[in-house]
């Protein structure tokens, strides 16, 4: 009877502690704003990028977007990916379908992409020309005018989203191709679901590196701090964030073939 009351007690004690921590965890979230992860300076330079810096797929990509159709992505809400194909080859996010992601799932990877702000100077910050390429659904490399449009550096394009400002602002106008040229390292996380080692991002913008080997501190949240939470291969994902940006020749490539080291032979 005795081992009952203390096994029961116990027990009690752990549930009320665990529904403290429950609580605890939800009170911060409750208590934080948007603008405490915002950030302002220092501001990236704005430079020029060079005219041309499309680059065609390699011969071992896999072409995610030719201009044609939508057949390699899917709607995150189910069903078919619902976005516009314009008569020049480009794909439009249709405000309000949601967002569009691969049917295939990605671990490292190089990517390319190019997209292109609305001429529609009707909002600003982050309202204008706002969408993202997500890396494994959950790190968002950010889309967004960046041309005369102040926001938080952390959000402006070319960022990891409320994390890493870009190191230059190499933008464009708005109407004009911009290109991203991506270098993407999973992260790894240990058995118990621990985080092993980082995601690490490299972002050539325009031709012009704004992310060097940056590392990424968890998913990219509008409110909170980033957070790992242990998974796998994962889709890549691209926003409808009610604007009508639009993309194009969209090509991947996954990293994992072997490569020799010098490392096991050193000391
Ligand atoms: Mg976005």
């Amino acid at each position: 009877m005795k081992t009952a009351i203390t096994s029961t007690t116990i027990f009690l004690s752990i549930l009320f502690l665990m529904l403290g921590m429950v609580s605890i965890s939800c009170a911060q979230d409750q208590e934080m704003e948007p603008a405490d992860t915002e950030f302002y300076e220092p501001e990236p330079p704005v430079i020029s990028a060079g005219e041309n810096t499309s680059i065609d797929a390699p011969s071992d990509a896999i072409i995610l977007f030719d201009g044609t159709d939508l057949s390699n992505w899917e709607s995150v809400n189910g069903g078919e990916a619902e976005w516009d194909i314009e008569e020049d080859g480009a794909m439009t996010v249709v405000p309000g379908t949601g967002n569009i992601q691969t049917k295939e799932s990605f671990g490292d990877v190089q990517l390319y992409i190019e997209w292109r702000s609305p001429m529609n100077m009707e909002h600003k910050g982050q309202n204008r020309g706002n969408s993202g390429v997500f890396l494994q659904k959950i790190y968002e490399l950010q889309v967004l005018d960046a041309h005369e449009n102040p926001t938080y550096i952390n959000g402006m394009a070319g960022s990891i989203y409320k994390q890493t400002s870009p190191l230059a602002n190499p933008t464009r106008k708005p109407g004009e191709w911009e290109t991203y040229n991506i270098s993407y390292k999973a992260p790894r996380f240990n058995e118990d679901g621990s985080m092993k080692e980082p995601a690490r991002i490299t972002v050539i913008w325009n031709g012009v590196v704004v992310q060097n080997n940056t590392e990424i501190y968890g998913h990219t949240p509008y409110i909170g701090y980033p957070e790992y939470n242990k998974h796998g291969k994962a889709p890549i994902m691209l926003q409808d964030h009610n604007s009508k940006v639009s993309y194009r020749n969209i090509w991947i490539r996954p990293l994992d073939n072997d490569q020799f080291s010098i490392k096991d032979h050193l000391e």
